[in-house]
């Protein structure tokens, strides 16, 4: 019998979102394009480019477009770096209305004249933005006779923020990463305990951490993709033996290529929660054995499984204490990280009681489903009309999201935690999971909330 509470719902949505396994034999619709008229949560093609390309510290990035595209700068997601600070600044072409008409390719060769003038570059790249794709910009023209003018690499980025949705724009990145890789002729020699890690992009400093990790285990972390890498690291990406994969939305389909054209494997971790901590480590560390039969790795592996166990231990005690039994709602940007979610709220006794995600594919939808309590409502590519709904239908003590969900839950008077671009405070591995308990309680049991709670009784609910 449904019991999906789906009052706010467009019908066109309504094969999106499902109440979990009391809807069993119904199953979810994703990874599509947004229903029109929705106001989707999701971020378009070229800011889903601009995620994933951004991280690359030595790079200079120039966005062929009107100057309001331009707004989504190192400023809204502070990857943290540890050499080049190129990457924090951003280029436009400005595309007024005159060149809307007449066409924007000059202004984008006087763009690139000027950078390689100014700051002598290595690597640019050059986004295109809706109205470019309207135009007909050809950018790929541009950049190429650019690059063969400076002998520099400009790479195009087919990023139109109308041409599909932000999966579309993480695809543009990972060909744009790929037309990088692609023409570097450097020597192909594998080396049998280099891996690369695609998929963070070292917000706080996660990928330091996690490179400590690979060290404990006798691994070198050989590429970064792309968080703190650098133009000279990603040439080499060839080398590794193995890529890891932490954020699957964005970086399976480079994984898969990278797999076809260098026969590189890859495998995809969750570094979020003790538990998936554990369980990634010693993935990782049964795959490079697999592929070059050192066994030390397996030891070195659990060693230092059980010394991080041991340092933690018993942490997290006062959190579970405090916190079972509250409610938690996640909207995240991909399906594996949604998982991950899911365990850590209930390794904390907390239960999960609205997940959805913007770019989750079938199969991930099928494990959030089977981890979820059968009253949990499952949606993707929600729109803010239908999370504020669910998160007050279903109690929601706390939402976990990114930069745009902020402001829905602090409407509703429910705490948040930032689980994408403005943290500054690491969220993955052992560190991070305590990191995330604690900011679960202390957004949870912020003094705010009672004052938002009399404020509404005094005045009455400001949201309907
Ligand atoms: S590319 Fe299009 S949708 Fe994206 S920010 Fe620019 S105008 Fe908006």
């Amino acid at each position: 019998m449904e019991k999906l509470n789906n009052e706010v719902m467009l019908d066109e949505r309504k094969d999106f979102i499902v109440c979990n396994s009391q809807m069993k034999d119904k199953k979810i619709k994703c990874d599509t394009n947004s229903v029109e008229g929705a106001v989707s949560q999701r971020a378009c093609v070229y800011c889903g480019a601009r995620v994933v390309l951004n991280p690359i510290t030595d790079a200079y990035h120039i966005v062929h477009g009107p100057i309001g595209c331009a707004s989504y700068t190192w400023d809204i997601r502070g990857s943290l770096t540890s050499n080049s600070e190129v990457f924090r600044n951003s280029f436009s072409t400005d595309l007024r209305e005159e060149d809307i008409i007449f066409g924007g390719e000059k202004k984008l060769i006087a763009a690139i004249d000027e950078i390689v003038k100014e700051y002598n570059p290595e690597l640019i790249f050059v986004y295109a933005t809706c109205v470019v794709g309207v135009i007909g910009d050809d950018i790929d023209a541009v950049c190429k006779d650019m690059a063969n003018k400076y002998k520099i690499r400009v790479i195009p980025v087919k990023s139109s923020g109308f041409a599909g949705n932000k999966s579309a724009g993480y695809k543009a990145a990972c060909g744009a990463i790929l037309n990088l890789i692609d023409e570097e002729k450097e020597p192909l020699e594998k080396i049998p305990n280099k891996v690369n890690y695609l998929g963070d992009f070292n917000l706080a400093g996660e990928i330091w951490i996690l490179r400590d990790y690979m060290e404990n285990m006798g691994l070198i972390v050989n590429t970064k993709i792309t968080g703190d890498a650098s133009f000279r690291e990603l040439k080499k990406a060839k080398e590794a033996v193995l890529n890891i994969v932490q954020c699957a939305g964005s970086m399976t389909y480079l994984a898969q290529e990278f797999e076809n054209r260098y026969n590189i494997p890859f495998i995809k971790i969750s570094f979020f929660g003790v538990d998936d901590t554990i369980m990634s480590l010693r993935l990782i560390a049964k795959k490079v054995y697999e592929i070059n039969g050192n066994t030390e790795i397996i030891e070195k592996t659990e060693k230092f499984i059980q010394e991080k166990l041991l340092e933690i231990e018993g942490s997290l005690d006062f959190y579970k204490e405090k916190l079972k039994n509250k409610n938690a709602a996640i909207y995240v940007g991909g399906g594996f990280k949604a998982i991950s979610l899911i365990k850590q709220f209930r390794d904390l006794g907390m239960k999960t009681v609205m997940v959805g995600s913007q770019t989750g594919r079938a199969e991930e939808y099928e494990v959030i489903r089977s981890l979820s309590d059968s009253d949990t409502v499952v949606l993707d590519d929600a729109n803010p009309t239908e999370l504020e709904h669910f998160m007050r239908d279903k109690g929601a003590d706390i939402l976990v999201g990114g930069v745009k969900e902020r402001p829905l839950a602090y409407k509703l008077g429910v705490a948040f935690l930032d689980h994408n671009h403005e943290r500054k405070h690491p969220l993955c591995g052992f560190e991070g999971a305590i990191n995330f308990a604690k900011e679960t309680y202390a957004s949870i049991t912020s003094p705010v909330w009672d004052i938002v709670r009399e404020y509404k009784q005094e005045v009455g609910d400001l949201n309907g």
